[in-house]
């Protein structure tokens, strides 16, 4: 057993942006050079998501109105209230419901997955900022 770990940092716009960074991964997984096992893919951050989806525009802006309307921004969350100036009560409580993971399986050096599923990482921010990502590979 083996542990490969890659750190990645993109920069993202928030607004429940979507980023699709299944090449990224894929290449941490070649770079292992191992074989079968899995993959975590990880973001250290609070208010931003890692998720599989089918990306295509309208999956994209489908997850951006899903979002706004499950969680929605609103003055009146605590987050805002108690930090004067944060307005990211909302971006907080999304990416809690979401998570910060996904775990991908992989046999022969390659992704198991499916045909339309992509991984990527969804900003729930208000303004631009800088993000860092684990990938992680534990295999053989
Ligand atoms: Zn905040």
């Amino acid at each position: 057993m083996a542990v490969h770990t890659v750190s990645l940092t993109i920069r993202m716009v928030g607004d429940t942006q979507v980023d699709n960074i299944t090449k990224s991964v894929a290449d941490a997984l070649a770079g292992s050079n191992l074989k079968a096992g899995i993959v975590t893919v990880f973001v250290k951050h609070t208010t931003a998501s890692v998720m599989i989806i089918e990306d295509e525009p309208g999956i994209r802006a489908d997850t951006k109105t899903f979002w706004d309307r499950l969680v929605p921004p609103d003055p009146r969350w605590q987050h805002n209230i108690v930090n004067l100036g944060e307005e990211n009560g909302h971006s907080h409580l999304r990416g809690q419901l979401q998570g910060p993971s996904v775990t991908i399986p992989f046999t022969d050096g390659v992704l198991l997955l499916g045909i339309w599923q992509r991984i990527v990482v969804v900003d729930f921010d208000t303004r631009a900022r800088m993000r860092e990502l684990v990938v992680q590979v534990l295999g053989e």
